[in-house]
Order: structure tokens, then C-alpha cells, then sequence
């Protein structure tokens, strides 16, 4: 009896040595982030990712780029020193993926009832709403053509074909704060906003965008002299 349990626990050591050698030593590191779009009715992943690219997620993006590079060098020395050499590189190359290196949640906070003895509870949990991969080339695309419009907004508004519609009431203030309810062309102060535009610099028709660097305060005087006029 003593000898059957001993060999029992003698395969079961063995078997448990050969697993914890035999199973892989490689994990990817994936970047991940999470966006929190609770009460978002259609929430789109390139405005967040390029609100997140704007304010600094970019440089996260390229340190964690070279945690990649770094976990592969790793991963190369350790095939390198091991026995099982051909083994180990299949394990690495089964767990690489740099298609899908950074990856994107939407989560969404859910409220939920519990019922326990006729009383209804409400709690709050966090559902994923989404899953979004991109490996490092794609974002690094996207950062220089945000770069290459000042990241003054998204490429989604940037490239809109309404781009009076991205004109809203909020920018309107943010303008008419920045040039101090002045007009920039006659320097007429207006600080009660009646008579103040906030003009396109280069027309929408002439492809002028809707972004801060494009607008400006005019009065309206000054605005109706302009040849293709375009306030907002
Ligand atoms: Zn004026």
C-alpha cells in the first residue's frame, strides 16, 4: 500500500517538474487601456484614440513600444541559453503579436439591482464595450498625421466634410476668450460679444478648416467686408 502511494506521489512530482519546465516562459507584453464611454450613445475609437494621442498617450505608447523591443531581446537570449532551444522558439514565436500589440477597451459602468429579502439594491459594474488592436506602426501613423495638422482636433473632424457643423458654441467662446472679444482686423473691443463673429480665416469653401488656428474674432463690419465671408 505504502509502496503504491509512494510511486503515485513519485509520477505526480515528476509529472508536475515536466509541466512547470515544459510550459511556455513567454507571455507577450501587451499594452492596454482602457476608455470609460459611459452614457456615450455611439462612441467612435478613433476620436478616442486620437483625444488620447493629443494629450500625451504618445509617449506612453513609445515607451511601452520599447518594453516590447526589450521583452524581445530578452526572449531571444533565453532560447539562446536553453537546451531546448527549437522548443523554446516555437513558444516564443506562438505567443509573439505585434499586429496586436496595443489594445483598446471600451468599458461602460452598468448599474445592476440585486434582490435579497424583498429589497432591491442597485450597484455599479464595469462592462467591456469593446476591443480594439493595433500594432505600433499604425499609431505612430496616425500621431504624425495629427502632428502634421498641429493637433489642433481629431482626424475625424479634421477631415469632415461639414466642418461648419464642428463650429459649436463651446470652440465659439474658447475663440472669442482667446482674442479677448477684440476685433482682429479694426481692434474694436466688444466685451459684450453683440456685433463679434468668429470668422474662418480661410473660407470652408476654400477648404479652411474648423480648427482653433484657422479663427478668429471679427465685427461684423469688418466681417462683411471680407470678400467670401463666412461667419459662424
Ligand atoms: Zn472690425
Amino acid at each position: 500500500m505504502t509502496m503504491i502511494s509512494l510511486t503515485i506521489l513519485m509520477i505526480c512530482i515528476v509529472l508536475f517538474l515536466l509541466y512547470t519546465i515544459l510550459k511556455s516562459p513567454f507571455s507577450y507584453p501587451y499594452f492596454i487601456h482602457r476608455f470609460d464611454v459611459s452614457g456615450k450613445r455611439s462612441p467612435h475609437i478613433d476620436d478616442f484614440l486620437d483625444t488620447f494621442l493629443i494629450d500625451g498617450g504618445f509617449t506612453r505608447i513609445q515607451s511601452h513600444q520599447k518594453v516590447i523591443e526589450q521583452w524581445k531581446s530578452d526572449s531571444h537570449q533565453r532560447i539562446e541559453k536553453s537546451i531546448l532551444k527549437n522548443f523554446r522558439r516555437k513558444q516564443y514565436e506562438q505567443v509573439l503579436n505585434d499586429r496586436a500589440a496595443f489594445k483598446f477597451y471600451f468599458i461602460r459602468s452598468q448599474t445592476r439591482y440585486r434582490q435579497r429579502n424583498y429589497v432591491k439594491t442597485a450597484y455599479k459594474v464595469k462592462v467591456q464595450d469593446g476591443c480594439f488592436v493595433y500594432d505600433f506602426n499604425y499609431i505612430k501613423d496616425r500621431y504624425n498625421q495629427l502632428e502634421d495638422i498641429g493637433f489642433e482636433c481629431t482626424l475625424r473632424k479634421y477631415h469632415s466634410k461639414n466642418q461648419r457643423k464642428l463650429a459649436t458654441r463651446e470652440l465659439r467662446e474658447k475663440i472669442m476668450k482667446r482674442d479677448n472679444y477684440t476685433c482682429q482686423l479694426c481692434g474694436k473691443y466688444m466685451p459684450d460679444e453683440v456685433g463679434l463673429q468668429v470668422d474662418h480665416i480661410i473660407p470652408v469653401a476654400k477648404g479652411g478648416k474648423t480648427v482653433k488656428s484657422n479663427l478668429r474674432v471679427l465685427c461684423s463690419k469688418c466681417n462683411g467686408s471680407k470678400s467670401d465671408k463666412a461667419p459662424i
